[in-house]
């Protein structure tokens, strides 16, 4: 087999960067292939939590457009009920706020200016996918392009093609059988300017908090997340509400959102509502042959938070590391990088099965300090969840 590129990467999102920036560094090189033209719009509310931010590999402050360093978690749409909130104010920035067009560009150009020691990250459009064959020495990959249909092939691909793979249905469908099914969320998102605001917010809120709303929709919450010259009002469901189906999903509709726009702004028309799914139950995804899923495409949004930014960057370099560490074996190698990551997402879709099923007790929870403390250091830090189920079990 011969091959201009040592990996394929399909999907140039904060997934498919992360590993080819690891990769081209060290001397690889890497063909990226997507089917949008980059600066590119995502449905995506881009809420950086610090451990985000620390897993990069470069700063990302030219496209930080606030930081947020108090956050509001709400029970109840009365904000005047006293068990309505809880208002947290960090000394630490909790999270910061970006535009999701803007930090996929940055991280895209840094990647392609990463490759050092021979290596090289080449971007290129495709239209999509068609096939996949996994032989015993290397992978070849049918593309479509605007021009015509294209065999690629190298010892290696990784499908960072987010929450609708066409990677992943394509593996298992040639490969190995039925894909095992991935746990579904999914979110709706509209951007808000300052200008088109009221004076005063109905809900009670000022235009530059950073909201977390559990009372709009079960399985889920509702958010408003502040921009610098806008506000992202968003909604979105992710755990199962009830343990037989996933139908939590249906809960999420333009109507709700117009209606807790209304509710929250106080404003009655939103332009571009933009959704898509979100990938989750990756903690039981096991790696296997020369085809390596990361990010959404493997599953790896956090099911209590909705969060897949930093799922997708670490996944994304650990694919990279078990490539360069054993090539011969990667997936075996990347089984054993992505293992705390997936510790931690298991956890979370335990703990966000009982905190869904009755916020109210995770609304106590959130009202004694040292567990509020941890919670949040957990959301920010990724704290190993070892460090707050000691704190629960003590407090219990
Ligand atoms: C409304 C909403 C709000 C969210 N808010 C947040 C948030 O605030 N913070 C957070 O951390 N997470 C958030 N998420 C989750 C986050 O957006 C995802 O987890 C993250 O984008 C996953 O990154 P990824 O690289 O795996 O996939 P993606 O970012 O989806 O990138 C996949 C790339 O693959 C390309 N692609 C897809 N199919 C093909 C194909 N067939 N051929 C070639 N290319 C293809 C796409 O064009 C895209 O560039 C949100 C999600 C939604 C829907």
């Amino acid at each position: 087999m011969q091959s201009d590129h040592d990996i394929l990467i399909v999907g140039a999102g904060p997934a498919g960067c992360a590993a080819a920036y690891d990769l081209a560094r060290s001397g690889k090189r890497v063909l990226l292939l997507d089917r949008r033209t980059f600066p590119r719009p995502k449905a995506c509310a881009c809420g950086l939590t610090r451990k985000t931010l620390k897993a990069l590999r470069y700063s990302v402050d030219p496209v930080i457009e606030r930081v947020c360093h108090e956050i509001v978690l709400q029970q109840t749409a009365d904000p005047a009920s006293p068990n309505g909130q809880v208002r947290v104010k960090t000394r630490k920035a909790i999270c910061a706020m970006a535009v999701r067009e803007n930090f996929d560009d940055f991280c895209l150009q840094r990647t392609l200016a990463s490759a050092r020691n021979g290596g090289s990250v080449d971007l290129r459009k495709i239209e999509t996918i068609l096939a996949l064959r996994e032989l015993p020495t290397h992978i070849e990959l049918d593309i479509q392009t605007a021009t015509g249909i294209e065999t690629l092939t190298a010892p290696i691909l990784i499908g960072a093609d987010g929450s609708n793979s066409q990677t992943r249905r394509l593996l298992y469908q040639d490969s190995h059988g039925e894909a095992p099914a991935l746990a579904n969320g999914f979110a709706l998102e509209a951007t808000v300017p300052y200008a088109a605001l009221p004076s005063t917010l109905p809900g009670g809120d000022s235009p530059q908090d950073l909201v977390f709303d559990f009372s709009p929709l079960p399985g889920g919450y509702g958010w408003l997340f502040p921009k610098r010259d806008h506000i992202n009002i968003g909604i979105g469901a992710f755990a199962p509400t009830n343990p037989t189906s996933s139908n939590q999903i249906n809960a999420v509709t333009r109507a709700l959102l117009l209606d807790y726009a209304k509710q929250k702004l106080g404003i009655t028309t939103l332009d571009h509502i933009t959704g898509q799914h979100l990938g989750m139950g990756g903690h039981t995804y096991i790696p296997r042959g020369r085809v390596l899923l990361v990010g959404d495409a493997a599953g790896l949004v956090d099911p209590l938070t909705g969060e897949g930014i930093h799922s997708a960057i670490v996944s994304g370099q650990a694919a990279a590391t078990a490539i360069l560490s054993n090539p011969a074996d990667a997936a075996a190698a990347y089984a054993r990088e992505l293992a705390p990551l997936q510790q931690t997402l298991a956890f979370s879709h335990r703990a966000a099965r009982a905190f869904y099923a009755d916020p109210s007790r995770g609304f106590k929870a959130m009202r004694i300090p040292l567990l509020r403390s941890l919670i949040l250091k957990t959301y920010a830090d990724g704290i190993p969840h070892t460090k707050l189920l000691t704190a629960l079990a003590k407090l219990v």
